[in-house]
C-alpha cells in the first residue's frame, strides 16, 4: 500500500537508529539480544507516549533459519518473508552514494501502538528498487551477512539513508539521534555533512563537531572486540568516498590503517553509556579517554510475560501494564497462584518440545533452560564439564532435565562446535539427564523457554556479558536465574532470594571454581529445594518478579534514557537544518 502523502512536520524528538530491530517473530529483522532490546525500547517509548522514531534495515532474507542434524551440526537457510504483509510502503525515495554510485533507498513503516494509545513509527530501509543495480538491490537482504564491503555499505544505508529518509518523511524536529551500537555511527557523518557541504572549501570546523555532538547519544553493547566494527582505511575510502574519508580523517576518527565505528560514535556523541553497571566499568576501561555512563537494560514487560502470568497480574495487580513499578507488589501474590501459573507455562513448553522433537519431557522434573547466541564465551557446555557429577545429582538428589536453544552465526565455527558438544553430552547422559536442543531459537521460542523452565541458566565467561536480557524475561515469569555474576546479574542477584550465583563477585572467571560451584548449587540448594520445599521455591520466583521484574523492564530503562541521555535539549536545534 502506498500512502498518499508524506507526513509533514511530524513532531518527533528522538531518532533511534539500530541495524537490527526485533518487534515480533513474524518480522525476522533481528538476530538476537541487540535487536530484541531495540524493539523493546521502542515499544516502551510507545507505551510512555514518548516522541520517538525507529530506523533500521528491511533485511528481506532476515538473519538465518537454523537447521541441526542428529550430531548437532548446524546449517542455515534464508528466512524469506513478505514485508507487504506486515509493513506499509512509504512514498519517498532518497539517494545515498556508495562506492561512487547512487543507490536509491525507500522505507516501509511499522507503527507500534503503545498501551495508552501513543505510537512510535519504525522505518525499515529498503534498497530493493528496480532502478538499483543487482548488487545495490541486495544491500537490504541479509542481516550480518556478506563481507566487510557489504557491511560497510549497509551502514551507509542505515546512517546516511536513515538521516535523509527522516528528512524526506517530514521529521524536521529530531533533536536527539540515538546510535544503538556502532553500526549506526555513520549517521553522525551525515549530520556533519549537512553543515559542511554548503561551504567552499569543505572544511570541518570545531563547532561543526560540537553541534553534531550536541545531538547524538551512543549506546555501546559489548566488551567483545569482534563486536566492534572495524574497516580498513582502504575500503572506507573506496566505499564511502574520498571526501567523507577526509572528514573522518580531519576529525581524528582514523587509527592508522583502520576505521573503527565505535571511535566515530564516541567522538561524535555527547552522551555515551554501557548497558549495565558492570559493563559501564568495563567500557570505561576499554575507552579511558571518554566519559561513559551506564543505563541497565530492561525488557518489555507486556511482551515477555507469558499468558498465565499476564492473567495473574491483570487480576491481582491491574496497574502493572501502564506502570511496571507496580510489579513490586507481586510480593503479596498467593504462592499457590504463582505455582499454578508456573505449571501452566511449563506444560505449554513441554507440549511444544513434544511437537517439535517428538521427545516427551516430564513436567514434574526440575527443568533447566539455556538459550542464547551459540558462541564460545557464552560457554553453553559448562554444565557438562563433569558428566559423572551431573549424572549423580540427577540420580541421587532429584531428576534434572535441560532444554537448550540458540543459533551460531554462520561463520562462527567455535559457536557451531559448541552446539555439537552439547549434542555429544546429551547422548552420553541418556537415561540419566534428558537434554533437548531446540532448533531455530527466536522470539517465540524465547517466550516459551524463559517462562516454561524452572531455572534459567547463564554461564558466560566474565567480564564478557554486557548485560544479558533473557534472565530478565525469566524473572517476569517467576523463573529464578542460576548465573555467573556478570552483566545484569551483578545488580539482580540476591543469593537464595532472587536466584543463585555461579562463582563469586570477582570480575574475572576462574573456570574450575565456577564449575564446582555450579554443581554445588544444584546439589545442595536448588534440586533439594525444588523437590522438597516447593513453596520455598515458588517464593524465590515471587521475589524474582517483585525485585527484578519491577526494575529490569524497558519502561524503567527508557525513563532513564529520557532523564540521563535525552534530556539535554540542544541549544540551537535548528543548526542541523539543511542550508538553503
Ligand atoms: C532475549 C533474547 C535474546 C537475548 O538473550 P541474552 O540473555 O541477552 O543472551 C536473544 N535472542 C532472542 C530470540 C531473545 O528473545
Amino acid at each position: 500500500m502506498i500512502t498518499p502523502k508524506f507526513r509533514a512536520n511530524v513532531e518527533s524528538s528522538v531518532g533511534y537508529f539500530s541495524m537490527e530491530i526485533g518487534l515480533s517473530p513474524e518480522i525476522p529483522t533481528y538476530s538476537g539480544g541487540l535487536g530484541v532490546l531495540a524493539g523493546d525500547t521502542l515499544k516502551a517509548a510507545a507505551d510512555l507516549s514518548m516522541p520517538m522514531v525507529g530506523i533500521t534495515l528491511l533485511h528481506r532474507q532476515g538473519y538465518v533459519r537454523q537447521h541441526l542434524d542428529s550430531a548437532g551440526s548446524q546449517s542455515e537457510s534464508p528466512f524469506s518473508w513478505s514485508p507487504g504483509e506486515h509493513l506499509e510502503l512509504m512514498e519517498p525515495v532518497v539517494v545515498v552514494e556508495i562506492a561512487g554510485r547512487p543507490v536509491q533507498v525507500r522505507a516501509w513503516k511499522y507503527e507500534i501502538v503503545g498501551h495508552a494509545g501513543g505510537s512510535v513509527p519504525v522505518y525499515f530501509l529498503d534498497t530493493g528498487l528496480e532502478d538499483n543495480d543487482t548488487e545495490a538491490r541486495r544491500l537490504s537482504d541479509h542481516l550480518y551477512g556478506g563481507d566487510h564491503q557489504y557491511r560497510l555499505s549497509q551502514e551507509i544505508v542505515l546512517g546516511f539513508g536513515g538521516v535523509a529518509m527522516l528528512e524526506a518523511l517530514g521529521y524536521h524536529d529530531v533533536d536527539v539521534y540515538h546510535l544503538n551500537e556502532g553500526h549506526a555511527a555513520l549517521l553522525t557523518l551525515a549530520l556533519l555533512e549537512r553543515r559542511v557541504t554548503a561551504r567552499t572549501p569543505q572544511i570541518v570546523h570545531d563547532d561543526d563537531i560540537e553541534t553534531v555532538r550536541s545531538h547524538c547519544v551512543f549506546t555501546t553493547h559489548t566488551p567483545v572486540p569482534a563486536g566492534h566494527d572495524q574497516f580498513s582505511s582502504h575500503l572506507v575510502r573506496q566505499i564511502l568516498g574520498e571526501q567523507r574519508y577526509h572528514h573522518l580523517e580531519s576529525t581524528g576518527c582514523c587509527q592508522g590503517d583502520t576505521v573503527n565505528m565505535t571511535y566515530i560514535a564516541l567522538r561524535f556523541s555527547r552522551y555515551v553509556n554501557g548497558v549495565a553497571m558492570r559493563h559501564g566499568e568495563v567500557a570505561r576501561g576499554m575507552f579511558p579517554q571518554y566519559p561513559i555512563d551506564s543505563i541497565t537494560n530492561g525488557v518489555h514487560a507486556g511482551t515477555w510475560t507469558s499468558p498465565p502470568f499476564q492473567r495473574l497480574f491483570d487480576r491481582r495487580i491491574p496497574e502493572w501494564r501502564h506502570d511496571n513499578l507496580y510489579l513490586r507488589y507481586a510480593v503479596n501474590l498467593p504462592l499457590d497462584e504463582i505455582i499454578n501459573a508456573r505449571n501452566e507455562a511449563k506444560e505449554t513448553l513441554v507440549a511444544e518440545v513434544k511437537r517439535r522433537t517428538g521427545k516427551g519431557l516430564d513436567p514434574a522434573a526440575l527443568t533447566l533452560g539455556f538459550a542464547r547466541r551459540a558462541t564460545p564465551y557464552k560457554r553453553a557446555d559448562l554444565l557438562f564439564a563433569d558428566l559423572e557429577r551431573l549424572r549423580r545429582i540427577s540420580r541421587n538428589v532429584g531428576r534434572i532435565q535441560v532444554i537448550f536453544g540458540g543459533k551460531a552465526h554462520p561463520k562462527d565455527e567455535g559457536g557451531k562446535e559448541l552446539i555439537r558438544r552439547v549434542f555429544a553430552a546429551a547422548s552420553q547422559l541418556e537415561g540419566d539427564v534428558d537434554v533437548v536442543y531446540l532448533e531455530d531459537y527466536d522470539m517465540s521460542l524465547g517466550m516459551l523457554m524463559c517462562s516454561g523452565v524452572d531455572i534459567w541458566l547463564n554461564t558466560p565467561q566474565k567480564p564478557l556479558e554486557a548485560s544479558g536480557t533473557s534472565g530478565m524475561k525469566a524473572a517476569l515469569n517467576a523463573v529464578p536465574s542460576l548465573s555467573v555474576i556478570d552483566g545484569w546479574w551483578v545488580e539482580g542477584h540476591v543469593e537464595g532470594i532472587t536466584g543463585w550465583a555461579i562463582g563469586d563477585e570477582r570480575p574475572e572467571s576462574i573456570q574450575e571454581q565456577e564449575i564446582a560451584h555450579l554443581y554445588d548449587q544444584l546439589e545442595n540448594q536448588i534440586v533439594p529445594m525444588y523437590y522438597e520445599r516447593p513453596y520455598s521455591f515458588a517464593q524465590i520466583g515471587r521475589w524474582a518478579i517483585s525485585l527484578n521484574g519491577s526494575f529490569f523492564n524497558a519502561q524503567r530503562m527508557v525513563s532513564q534514557y529520557a532523564l540521563n541521555a535525552y534530556k539535554q535539549v540542544a541549544e540551537e536545534p535548528t543548526l542541523l537544518a539543511i542550508p538553503d
